[in-house]
Order: C-alpha cells, then sequence, then structure tokens
C-alpha cells in the first residue's frame, strides 16, 4: 500500500484525481467500509468530496462549513478523533444511522486544514492506534501533494493571465501602430475602429466641442444599422448628439473621475443618456446585432498631459477588469494619436508654407507645379506663369528697416493670393520673388492676372510702426506653350519678361511669347 500511495500522490493532476486515487487504494487495502476525503479551500468550502458522506442538495457537505459533526469539528480544530462508540459522542450528527466507529483525520500542512479523511464503521472500536498512524500519513502525504498541486495551479493561472495579457498588449499595440500618424483625427479614429473590429471589439469616441462643456459623438464602429434605429428613436443625428457633461453619471464624469472602469451592467446608464430611452427600448434596437448583456463596457477617459479630450467606450465580450491597467495605456496611446493630429497638421503646414508670407516654399511650389504642368501635357491644356519681383525693395529695407520691410512682404504676398483662383500655385520664389502657376490659363488670361495683381500692389498701402509704405511691383508671364517648354525653361522665359519688366522702368508686366523669346511690350 505504501508503495501505491507514494506513486499516486505525486503524479496526480488535480485534486480530485488525488482524492478518487487515494480513496481507491485505501479502500482495498485497509477500509473496505464507509469511508470519504474532502477537500476544501481557504474559505472552508468544500471543492472535492469523495465517498459515503452524502452531499445535500447543493452538492455541498454543510457539515464542514458548520463545523458540525465529528468531521466538521476535526475540519475546524485540525485534530485527528478516534471514536469507539460515535453515539456517546455529543454533537455528533448520525447521518449514517448504522455506523458505530468512526477516525477522522484532517489533512494539514503546517496549521492550515486542507481537507480530512473520514471512514467509518458499523462495528464497535473499529480502528486503533495503527489506523491512527496509517491514515495520518497518508494525509500528511496528501497535504503535501495538495500544496504542490495548488501551487501548480496558481502558477498556471498567472502564466494563462499574462499570457492573456501579452496578447492584448499585443494586439493593441498593433492597433495603436495601424493608426499612422494623420493630420486627420477622423482618419485616426476610423482605423482605430478598424483595427478593434478584428478583435470583435466596438467603439465610441466622444470629444469636447471646442470651447464647450458638451461632448460630442464623432465616431463609432458600432453597426450603422443599430446607428440609425437609435437615431430615429431618438430624433437626432448621431452627429448632433450632444452629451452635456454634468449629464454623465457621477463615476463616469470624466472631469472628476479620471480612472477607467469597466462595466457589465451599463444598459440603464446608457438608455438614462438618451432622452425616452428605456433598457427594453435599447434591448429591441440591438436584439440579433450585438449582446449586449454579455458585452462588458470599457469607460475610458481620453487624457493628454492633463487636458481631457474627451472618452472611448469600448464593447467587448472578453473584456475584463484585468484588462484595465493594458486598457488605459492603450486609450493614453488613443488621445496621444487624437491630439497629435493638430501637431501633425502643423507639422506639415510648417513643411510647405514659408513661415512669412504663407506661400508655399520654393520646394513645394515645384512638387505641386509639375504635377500640373505634366497633367497639362497630358490633356493639352493650357498653362500659365507668372514670376513677379518687387520693385527697390532693397531701398524699402533701407529706409524703414527690415522688419518693416517684412510686413510689406507678407502683405505684398497676402495680396497676390488672393487675386488668384484657389486651384492656382502661389509660392515663395526667393527672397521678395513670387512665382504663380496658372492651370487652365493661357498666356493672355495670365496676363490679365499679373496686371490685376501689379495694379493692386500699387494701390496697396502697407502700415507700419515706421509709418505707411506704398511699394510696386514687376512681373513677368508666359503661358500657353507647355509643348515647346519644360517648367525650368517657363520659369527662366518669366523671368526674362520680369528682367524686360524691370529695365524698362518697373511697376509693369512683360510677356515672354515664345521661345526663342518675342518679348510683347505691356502697360
Ligand atoms: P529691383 O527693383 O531691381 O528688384 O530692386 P530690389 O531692391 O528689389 O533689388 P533685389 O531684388 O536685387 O533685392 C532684393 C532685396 O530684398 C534684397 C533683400 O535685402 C531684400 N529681401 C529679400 N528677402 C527679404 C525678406 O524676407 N525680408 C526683407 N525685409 N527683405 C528681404
Ligand atoms: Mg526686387
Ligand atoms: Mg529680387
Amino acid at each position: 500500500m505504501w508503495h501505491q500511495v507514494a506513486v499516486v500522490l505525486p503524479n496526480a493532476n488535480d485534486s480530485a484525481g488525488l482524492v478518487e486515487q487515494t480513496l481507491e487504494i485505501l479502500k482495498e487495502t485497509h477500509f473496505p467500509e464507509k469511508m470519504s476525503i474532502v477537500i476544501f479551500d481557504e474559505n472552508g468550502d468544500v471543492v472535492d468530496s469523495k465517498g459515503s458522506i452524502p452531499l445535500d442538495e447543493n452538492g455541498v457537505i454543510d457539515l464542514i462549513s458548520l463545523g458540525k459533526g465529528i468531521t466538521g469539528r476535526v475540519a475546524k480544530t485540525g485534530l485527528l478523533e478516534r471514536h469507539d462508540d460515535v453515539r456517546k459522542v455529543p454533537g455528533y450528527a448520525a447521518i449514517n444511522p448504522d455506523t458505530r466507529s468512526e477516525i477522522c483525520v484532517p489533512i494539514k500542512l503546517g496549521e492550515q486544514v486542507w481537507g480530512v479523511i473520514n471512514v467509518e464503521s458499523d462495528r464497535y472500536g473499529a480502528f486503533d492506534a495503527r489506523d491512527e498512524r496509517i491514515l495520518t500519513t497518508v494525509a500528511n502525504q496528501m497535504g503535501v501533494a495538495l500544496k504542490r498541486l495548488r501551487a501548480e495551479q496558481a502558477q498556471q493561472e498567472r502564466v494563462a493571465e499574462i499570457d492573456r495579457s501579452n496578447k492584448l498588449i499585443h494586439a493593441l499595440t498593433q492597433v495603436a501602430t495601424k493608426m499612422e500618424m494623420s493630420s486627420d483625427p477622423n482618419a485616426v479614429m476610423r482605423q482605430l475602429g478598424a483595427a478593434l473590429d478584428e478583435r470583435n471589439w466596438k467603439v465610441l469616441v466622444a470629444l469636447f466641442e471646442q470651447g464647450s462643456q458638451d461632448l460630442m459623438i464623432r465616431y463609432t464602429s458600432i453597426d450603422p444599422k443599430i446607428v440609425r434605429k437609435v437615431e430615429r428613436f431618438g430624433k437626432v443625428s448621431m452627429q448632433d448628439f450632444r452629451i452635456p457633461l454634468e449629464d454623465l453619471p457621477d463615476f463616469l464624469n470624466i472631469k472628476e473621475h479620471l480612472h477607467p472602469i469597466i462595466l457589465d451592467d451599463y444598459i440603464v446608464m446608457i438608455a438614462r443618456l438618451l432622452d425616452g430611452f428605456t433598457p427594453e427600448i435599447m434591448h429591441r434596437i440591438f436584439n440579433g446585432t450585438l449582446d449586449i448583456d454579455r458585452m462588458m463596457l470599457g469607460h475610458f477617459p481620453l487624457l493628454y498631459r492633463e487636458k481631457i479630450l474627451g472618452f472611448l467606450w469600448l464593447w467587448g465580450e472578453d473584456l475584463r477588469q484585468d484588462d484595465l491597467p493594458t486598457l488605459s495605456v492603450f486609450a493614453n496611446q488613443v488621445a496621444a494619436t487624437l491630439e497629435n493630429t493638430h501637431l501633425f497638421a502643423d507639422v506639415q503646414r510648417l513643411a510647405i508654407t514659408d513661415g512669412l508670407t504663407q506661400l508655399y516654399t520654393r520646394r513645394h511650389f515645384f512638387e505641386l507645379a509639375y504635377e500640373e504642368f505634366y497633367r497639362a501635357r497630358r490633356y493639352g491644356r493650357a498653362l500659365s506663369l507668372i514670376m513677379l519681383d518687387l520693385d527697390h525693395f532693397k531701398r524699402v529695407n533701407d529706409t524703414y528697416g527690415h522688419a518693416a520691410g517684412d510686413m510689406v512682404l507678407e502683405k505684398t504676398a497676402a495680396t497676390c493670393r488672393e487675386s488668384l483662383r484657389t486651384n492656382d500655385i502661389i509660392g515663395r520664389y526667393g527672397g521678395e520673388e513670387i512665382v504663380i502657376l496658372l492651370v487652365e490659363t493661357d498666356r493672355d488670361a495670365a496676363q490679365q492676372v499679373a496686371r490685376r495683381i501689379c495694379k493692386k500692389i500699387r494701390e496697396l498701402v502697407v502700415s507700419t510702426p515706421k509709418g505707411d509704405i506704398r511699394i510696386t511691383i514687376s512681373g513677368g508671364v508666359t503661358g500657353d506653350n507647355v509643348e515647346d517648354m519644360n517648367l525650368i525653361e517657363m520659369i527662366e522665359a518669366a523671368d526674362k519678361a520680369l528682367y524686360l519688366a524691370k529695365a524698362k522702368g518697373r511697376d509693369r508686366v512683360e510677356v515672354s511669347v515664345s521661345s526663342p523669346m518675342i518679348v510683347e511690350q505691356d502697360k
């Protein structure tokens, strides 16, 4: 028998197996009569039981938790009891009326009682000191084995937990990387929704409206059909739906309650946010699409450096409280990405626009101009180019100072830009030189534009701290000839016409007719 016990105990995979096999061995070798083994957890709740002690209707042996009877008492005190005649034992719970003698041994490790082994007999005084020794030895071994099993189980649970958490982090990192840098918050949220969809998670993002305490729903990946139903019931379109901050329940108030939470019973709360909605209506709307009763809702304030942008709601069946730390990091990432859209738009704008004049930089002008140039060639469309240069601008700087010169340049650039259609491309070519590409515009029309600009600049008065400044500008125009010239040659041609305008006394526009250049006079 010892051999068998010694083999079984270290090899059992779980406590049920341990109990069953130990029971079998003991029955075969020593105690063929009534025997039970009961194992409980640290709360005294029975986790495994096998043998002759009957279970109640809940499948639980209440003797143990109540500390009743011999078994219950041993479970409580952790002290072995052996009785020759149970009828003489005070408080004996006669579960089995035929029982005369009984031995009950605690399964312990240290002070902790993990269970009991209980053997009964219909005979008087059926158990002796030898039985006590056998059972105590087996109980001790079971204690050791149980400790090992519980440690293993806890370890497995931890590993599963870490594994799940890692998978979640991995998935969310992928989502976060998919929300590429973009200057468009809507694009970011669409990417977010699509990436979370792959995990069967739905999302809703509400952001503060600029300069207001009202939250507006900016995005949701919830089925558009459901959204339409909600809109019909609520008689308001999702885009116009406002949630005043004070309408959010206290625990969701993102101004005071900055911590994320996971809610399982949120239907009532949502119904309260929506006028005229009841949980019943909510269930009807979602019926057959999302199992909202099984879905958990994660509520996350979207925080970026102390700034509250709004909140994010995440629905998923597999959301758990344990995921909160990971999900909060993720929500912060979403907030940062959303906030960065502004930053990104700024950076983009800075890269392509000149800081002083707000015109395109020379480089970006060429990028856009090449596209237009080849398009014009391909479709045989007219294209014209104007080069402008402020007249005697050095004098302005010399007379009024560089700062005043800057103001003149800024106003001149603005005046030029205002004279153009949105499709035209205007850039700062050099210091006080401006280049304009006019799409679908022939040379004559371009000349008109240049003359109009020339006139407007002539009439422009720039007020500066150093006094009102007036200036003039000269222009060179070329165009209509995308077949004969490339873009660089067009610029050169316009430049030559500009040079001629300067030579002829400035404040005028000259046109380069074709290459080699025949220049028409204009004023
Ligand atoms: P012209 O009529 O022949 O063009 O005479 P100009 O004095 O304008 O001569 P030019 O075009 O050769 O000189 C341009 C001057 O514009 C030189 C430079 O000091 C000034 N300038 C260029 N960029 C800036 C700028 O960003 N701010 C200011 N204040 N001045 C600039
Ligand atoms: Mg100049
Ligand atoms: Mg110049």
